[in-house]
């Protein structure tokens, strides 16, 4: 926990241009500052940093914030995360609030495992890089391998002298605990010693578990050394290829992905995640210029990496080695993908390659292209496999149906099962019907097996796509898709009232609720900006003015007296033109009571305004949906349209409940 007045001087400390310029080149426009956008690609800038108000904002793509907004989305970080990254540039010293003796000592002694993963890490690399055993065994099988001494030492590589306990005998000189060398897993220790023989040398009693292997030291997602893999040089066969730690206090097998510190980033950008088999994998493709890669490292996929995946995106590509034996064992763990609501796709590398293989066979824009060309989304993929296995036995063939179908009921989102059942009808040329008769009775005796959860209801046909279900007027169908009226509502009340004050409920950074008193202009400002462009182009040059202008609490004046004759114009226009009461006259609230119910009245229009915006976007989508021919298009129309109407939906309740007050 980080105290309070901590959190305090951290924000007053951190100097938006000072962080944003640590990664953005900014240049002066005025008050504010001017950038290339970091967050989408651009050619001519729209990232705005105001020092003034502390805060960036795109008008690209819409991303805005405040300094600890700009390091947790640039660096992926947490907020407290963010806080400490912060914390260190200003050389603010965070005293962590009091613990309990008993978190004292498990984090003491968490912390110790992390000290002596940090040691060991070193110790490996300097090892490879500084003895003569480690250049020419190690070092030599590293770039034998075509890894780049850039590589090895990206990845912090080593290497561990073969002999009993080369490792933990420096540990131990450098002073660290043998209880830890163990706990942490880098040491292995025996509890009884046999009676030593005369004549021969005692057995020690510990020893390492990496010796004479090269090391892969693996790292949490803020980059700390968690754990080990080590390849052995030996070509003897009872000799293990590769070994990893054990489960320890801080490294949980399950819960963790190689490669994930290094590939965050760049998983966000890419939106996607490939997963590989192991380390080599993982490497080679960063060598091949392919940085958002993981590896689950030997070991199934689990609900918990997946869930790891998911905080940076939501899409997974499985990349498989040519040689199909272990696609069909990876199965049940896409399955898990699957239910997770991610969109799994899958990659088949040609026969006898893996990713590492095929990294070293052609170039990096290659490897690029045959990634792209040759991504098949996952059901596509099984269905085509199995297809192929069993197309003229109608036994295997019901059986494949039977399977398949498992895996789609599985999805949590009714409209993608349904395209994936149409999807499957067509490749297996099996009547849709007989699908989804499969699919319905799956999902009811899932329904039946986990009664706690609320699942929603199988459409054989995604109707809902047609018509807005906001329970106003059911299965009315949009055809009205101006926003004109609401933009100029909008502006109204800009010009009467942007300098009133309004009380809204808001959130302390801590997550706390608190009162705060904001202009209108504010409020509306930031309902709006960043959402919406006003179609009107009259409107949307007065809404840029207003936001040029926010909090200098100008008068009607300055809009009335505006040399440009456009924004003057309207603003005669609209503040001579008496005002049009038809929703609230309709909902029997007197006129008078405006400027009373000021906050309602300034909510109502903003929410009207994105209600309509929102309608129009499910509208156009509806369009293209119709008209699109394109499989992998319609899932990601679809899924837009989701994401449209329960946005409306929502905007749809707040507004009833404005009106209802
Ligand atoms: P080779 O040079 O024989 O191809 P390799 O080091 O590339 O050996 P593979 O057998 O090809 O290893 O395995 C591919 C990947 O699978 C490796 O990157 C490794 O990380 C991973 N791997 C294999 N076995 C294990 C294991 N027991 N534990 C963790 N990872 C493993
Ligand atoms: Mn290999």
């Amino acid at each position: 926990m980080i105290p309070k007045e901590t959190i305090s001087s951290i924000f007053e400390a951190s100097r938006i241009d000072e962080v944003v310029g640590e990664f953005v080149s900014l240049k002066k426009r005025g008050a504010n500052l001017i950038g290339l956008c970091p967050f989408h690609n651009e050619k001519t800038p729209s990232f705005n940093v105001s020092p003034v108000k502390g805060i960036y904002k795109c008008f690209g793509c819409g991303k805005a914030g405040n300094s600890v907004n700009f390091i947790m989305e640039h660096e992926q970080l947490n907020y407290p995360e963010a806080l400490r990254w912060l914390a260190k540039k200003y050389n603010i010293e965070i005293a962590e609030e009091e613990q309990t003796p008993e978190q004292v000592i498990a984090n003491n002694e968490r912390e110790s495992l992390y000290v002596v993963c940090s040691f060991a890490q070193k110790n490996f690399t300097e090892t490879l890089w500084e003895t003569d055993e480690g250049k020419s065994v190690g070092l030599s099988y590293f770039h034998q391998r075509g890894f780049t001494d850039e590589t090895i030492h990206k990845f912090q590589l080593g290497y561990s002298f073969d002999k009993w306990r080369g490792f933990s005998d420096a540990a131990i000189t450098a002073g660290h605990k043998l209880d830890y060398l163990v706990k942490a897993g880098l040491t292995i220790s025996k509890e009884s010693t046999d009676p030593v023989q005369p004549g021969q040398e005692q057995q020690p009693r510990f020893f390492d578990r990496f010796s004479a292997r090269i090391i892969f030291p693996v790292h949490n997602v803020s980059g700390r050394v968690i754990a080990f893999g080590g390849r052995t040089l030996k070509t003897d066969k009872k000799v293990a290829k590769y070994i990893n730690s054990p489960e320890t206090d801080i490294y949980s097998k399950s819960k963790v992905l190689y490669g994930l510190y290094y590939a965050k980033k760049r998983i966000v950008e890419e939106d996607v995640c490939f997963m590989v088999e192991g380390y080599t994998d993982v490497i080679s493709m960063h060598q091949a210029g392919i940085e958002n890669v993981v590896a689950s490292s030997g070991t199934a996929l689990t609900v918990d990496q997946i869930r790891l995946i998911r905080r940076y995106t939501n899409n997974i590509t499985i990349l498989y080695d040519g040689d199909n034996a272990g696609i069909k064992a990876s199965f049940r763990g896409i399955d898990l993908v699957l239910e997770e609501g991610m969109n799994v796709r899958v990659l088949l590398f040609p026969d006898g390659e893996d990713p590492d293989s095929f990294s070293k066979k052609v170039s990096s824009t290659d490897f690029k292209a045959f990634i792209k060309e040759n991504t098949k989304d996952f059901i596509a993929f099984k269905a085509q496999l199995l297809y192929s296995e069993s197309s003229h036995d109608p036994i295997k063939k019901a059986g494949l149906i039977k399977e398949l179908v498992e895996s789609i009921s599985l999805i949590p989102e009714p409209i993608y099962r349904s395209v994936y059942i149409k999807e499957c009808s067509r490749i297996m040329d099996v009547d849709e019907q007989a699908l989804l008769s499969e699919l319905n009775k799956l999902r009811r005796k899932k329904q039946y097996d986990t009664p706690a959860q609320p699942r929603e209801e199988f459409n054989a046909v995604p109707e809902e796509l047609l018509t807005l279900p906001d329970g106003e007027k059911p299965g009315r169908k949009i055809t009205e898709t101006q926003t004109e009226h609401q933009e100029r509502d909008i502006i109204r009340i800009l010009l009467n009232f942007s300098n009133e004050k309004v009380s809204i409920d808001s959130e302390t950074e801590e997550g706390e609720k608190e009162v705060v008193e904001v202009s209108v202009g504010t409020l509306v400002i930031h309902e709006i900006s960043g959402d919406i462009e006003f179609e009107n182009p009259l409107y949307r040059k007065f809404f840029h003015e207003f936001i040029t202008h926010e909090g200098e609490e100008l008068s009607n004046d300055y809009y009335i007296q505006h040399p440009d004759p456009q924004i003057s114009g309207t603003a005669i226009e609209i503040l001579t033109t008496p005002y049009q009461l038809a929703n609230w006259e309709k909902h029997n609230i007197p006129v008078n009571t405006e400027s009373m119910m000021l906050k309602q009245s300034v909510l109502h229009a903003v929410y009207a305004l994105k209600i309509r915006k929102l309608e129009k976007m499910i509208h156009d989508n509806q369009t293209r949906l119709k008209e699109s021919s394109s499989y992998e298009e319609q899932i990601i129309l679809v899924t837009e349209q989701q994401y449209l109407i329960k946005s409306k939906q929502s905007f749809s309740a707040l507004l009833g409940r404005i009106i209802l007050r």
